[in-house]
């Protein structure tokens, strides 16, 4: 038994080709109805001529591949109809394999549309109206649950803010909103009715969200996460050192501006010749000093247990300088105005570090497929985003070529992606195989492919089919 490149069942490959660098097998699917298609008669059929007919496939070898299939058409001697012989493996409405529209529906949450649709050698067309209808499967058996520890924060998406609400604990994406509304917000919170499940809620610093957990989470405290709040320390003594820079000559700016790295980076963190030269900095600058102080100490109450912290906290105010009090002004008014969110920090040291990690990878995903639409950003946050995990690192002497060394030396110039269909895929599931010429001329080739790919691949005894392919 020899299966061909084709893998599907019931159909066999007459010629292929390679024209334009894209695929050409022509096929045709050997399994005869028995029943009229139109009238239901059993064994009256009779060939009637052929049709041939294009289908795509998902790509192999980095090839776009399409199906030429010699289709065959039946006349019923009951009823006189013709139909055409019902196709195997085949999805009729799109003109592609079933494996092909698998295909979309796998990458549309993991590369943009249009990469699939070059691919594939479709238009983007077919990809979105597929990505479509997968999109609002998923969205219509997806039943997010409110989880313990729940996070709401935004991100900006092409100027429009985007509330993102995750799960803190589980490190997942629960739900993006179009935007950051009280109402909206509220409106989400309203339909789930496992809300007694919820024992804190990390947002930043804004107003409708506070008041939106108030309403709904009654006595449940809300954390300011800490990294919004340190980085406003920072922000502070970057307004002190630009207004300082200000009066110093163009070589002085350009310097400090330089420079700003050390003066952001933690005290304890810096090198040695870093450290020396903040020191050297600050000695000749005794207000960007004041400021570099307060951030440190500021900072340094997130060190401290919580009596002390508070203690500290309460105390930063009288410590600010009356000439620092403009460039500090926001972040002792956010300590003014959320002292209590703040605060809770210390008895519920949650962070939404997450969140933002996963508002990082939206804006990400928006940026590599301009003109997402809000539905697909949103589906490719809750449903496609993959663990990327780093490569294997391969030891630095390898002197055998074998399987193991050429996967290090693939994965490592590897973006993820499938060196046969394409797809993008979690980095570790892809694997060396030595991937079959499909048309004469071409050698057997070691690519990096997924799963699909090799599983395609092992269907039979390739070898024999490629030396009597179509000359
Ligand atoms: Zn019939
Ligand atoms: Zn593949």
């Amino acid at each position: 038994m020899t299966t061909d490149i084709l893998d599907l069942p019931g159909w066999t490959v007459l010629a292929k080709r390679l024209e334009d660098r894209e695929y050409e097998l022509e096929a045709e699917y050997t399994v005869k109805p028995t029943a009229c298609q139109k009238c239901g008669v059993l064994d009256r059929l009779y060939r009637h001529g052929t049709k041939d007919t294009i289908y795509r496939d998902s790509p192999i070898r980095g090839h776009a591949t399409r199906i030429l299939a010699h289709v065959q058409r039946y006349k019923c001697r009951e009823c006189g109809e013709t139909f055409l012989q019902p196709l195997a493996g085949i999805q009729e409405d799109r003109r592609m394999t079933a494996r092909c529209a698998e295909y979309i529906k796998q990458q549309c949450l993991r590369d943009t549309f249009t990469s699939i649709a070059d691919h594939i050698g479709c238009d983007d067309r077919t990809v979105r109206n597929l990505a479509g209808e997968y999109i609002a499967s998923l969205d219509a058996a997806y039943r997010p649950a409110l989880p313990a520890w729940l996070g709401i924060d935004e991100t900006q998406i092409d100027g429009k803010m985007r509330c993102v609400l995750t799960d803190i604990g589980g490190r997942r994406p629960i739900e993006m909103l179009a935007d950051r509304d009280k109402g909206t917000l509220t409106t989400w919170l309203h339909r789930h009715k496992e809300r007694k499940h919820v024992q804190g809620v990390a947002i930043d610093m804004w107003r409708p969200y506070r008041d939106v957990a108030g309403t709904i989470f009654p006595g449940v405290p809300v954390v300011i996460d800490k990294f919004h709040v340190v980085r406003m320390a920072n922000y502070c003594m970057e307004r002190t050192r630009i207004r300082l820079a200000k009066s110093r000559t163009k070589e002085v700016r350009r310097d400090w501006m330089r420079s700003k790295a050390i003066l952001n980076k933690r005290e304890g963190t810096l090198t040695e010749k870093q450290a020396f030269n903040l020191r050297m900095w600050l000695d000749n600058e005794p207000e960007l000093a004041d400021a570099y102080r307060l951030k440190e100490s500021f900072y340094g109450i997130y060190g401290m247990q919580k009596p002390q912290a508070l203690a500290a906290y309460d105390a930063f105010k009288g410590n600010v300088p009356p000439r620092l009090k403009a460039d500090f002004k926001v972040l002792l008014t956010a300590m003014r105005n959320w002292r209590t969110e703040i605060t809770a920090y210390f008895d519920y040291p949650i962070s939404n570090a997450y969140t933002e990690a996963l508002n990082g990878v939206a804006k990400t995903i928006n940026r590599a497929g301009r003109g997402y639409s809000f539905e697909v950003l949103r589906a490719r946050l809750l449903f496609g985003t993959q663990p990327r995990t780093p490569p294997p690192q391969e030891p630095p002497t390898m002197t055998r070529v074998d399987q193991s060394s050429q996967r290090a030396f693939l994965l490592k110039t590897s973006d993820g992606r499938c060196e046969s269909c394409q797809g993008v895929f979690p980095i570790g599931s892809l694997e060396v195989h030595l991937t079959p010429a499909v048309v004469p001329g071409e050698h057997r080739k070691g690519m990096l492919v997924c799963p699909t790919c090799h599983s395609r691949f092992h269907t039979g005894q390739l070898g024999s089919e490629v030396t009597h392919s179509t000359q």
